[in-house]
């Protein structure tokens, strides 16, 4: 396995993400070439080592491996589509956020223009990268993960899901949907507390504990899930979980209930269908059925 000394890198896009991961890779002594649509960019990457193209095929050639990090699917492809012979026999590993079936479509573009393409979704902010706690997400040509795989350990800890290019993007999204939901959910504690004075600090000092506790509910959770048997005994019942009175309480406070009413929306479509003394994750059926 090549060590990350071998292996030329060219970054596209030097963005909060592109820059926040080249400047990782001249920091750790990997020769890097850096190139982005805009000029300006680059100059304190140059400063610490990095090399400047003047195009992107210029740093397409520089280097063995290509990685993208720029702003969507369709950014990717402008610049890319017009390189395809210099990217043939190169490997891309494309590290900008598209959805699952988009990371396939650029998988079956590289395949047919011979590059051997690994997608990534990155569970970090830029000043995460490099440091513990930072997480990528790989799919696609597992031949390049594993040649690769202790220079992109250089960024976070990597995780490799299959030859499914999309499955990174799907452990992405999945990841982040249930993030945005916890979040609604702080927003709505804070928006229920505002009118009695209290500030969102205030209860992000008691939200944090609580919610870093309740995470520990997930697992009893999952296998709930995967046993398929929502009756099993000692789970919360859908009728008990009922949040009519939450719902009242927030409207008294002159605030929308919408984050929870979403949740009593999920509840009442199986209580209605007669699943009421059944468990509270049963509440997963209305998301996967939405008519059921
Ligand atoms: P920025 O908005 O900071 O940078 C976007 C980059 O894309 C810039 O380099 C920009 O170039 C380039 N770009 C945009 N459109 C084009 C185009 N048509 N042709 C060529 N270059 C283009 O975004 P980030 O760096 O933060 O994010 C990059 C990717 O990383 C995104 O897909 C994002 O979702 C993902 N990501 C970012 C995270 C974050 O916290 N920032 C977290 C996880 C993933 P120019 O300078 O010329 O505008």
């Amino acid at each position: 396995m090549p060590q990350i000394h071998d292996t030329d890198v060219s970054i596209l896009g030097l963005g909060a993400m592109g820059s926040a991961l080249a400047e990782t890779l001249v920091k750790a002594g990997v020769r890097t070439t850096v190139w982005n649509r805009s000029a300006g960019k680059a100059e304190a990457l140059v400063a610490r080592g990095a090399t400047e193209a003047a195009s992107a095929a210029e740093a397409v050639r520089a280097s063995r491996l290509v990685i993208a990090c720029l702003y969507d699917h369709d950014s990717v492809h402008e610049v890319l589509a017009p390189l395809v012979d210099d990217l043939a026999g190169r490997a891309l590993v494309n590290l900008t956020t598209t959805k699952p079936e988009q990371a396939r479509q650029s998988a079956a573009w590289a395949a047919q223009a011979q590059i051997a393409y690994l997608d990534g979704g990155i569970m970090a902010v830029p000043s995460m990268i490099g440091q513990p706690g930072a997480s990528i997400l790989y799919s696609g040509s597992e031949e390049v993960f594993r040649e690769h795989a202790p220079l992109l350990d250089q960024w976070a800890t990597s995780t490799y899901f299959g030859e499914d290019a999309g499955l990174a993007s799907l452990y992405d999204f999945a990841l982040l949907s249930s993030m945005y939901v916890m979040f609604a959910g702080f927003m709505q504690g804070a928006a229920m507390l505002a009118p009695a004075g209290v500030s969102a600090g205030r209860f992000a000092e008691l939200a944090t504990p609580w919610l870093t506790a309740m995470s520990g509910q997930l697992e009893g959770y999952a296998k709930v899930i995967d046993g398929g048997d929502y009756t099993v005994l000692g789970q919360q019942s859908l009728t008990f979980s009922n949040l009519g009175l939450f719902i009242e309480a927030i409207t008294d406070q002159g605030v929308s209930p919408e984050p929870v009413a979403m949740v009593q929306r999920l509840i009442q479509q199986q209580v209605d269908a007669g699943r009421g003394t059944e468990g509270f994750a049963r509440i997963i059926e209305s998301i996967k059925h939405p008519r059921v």
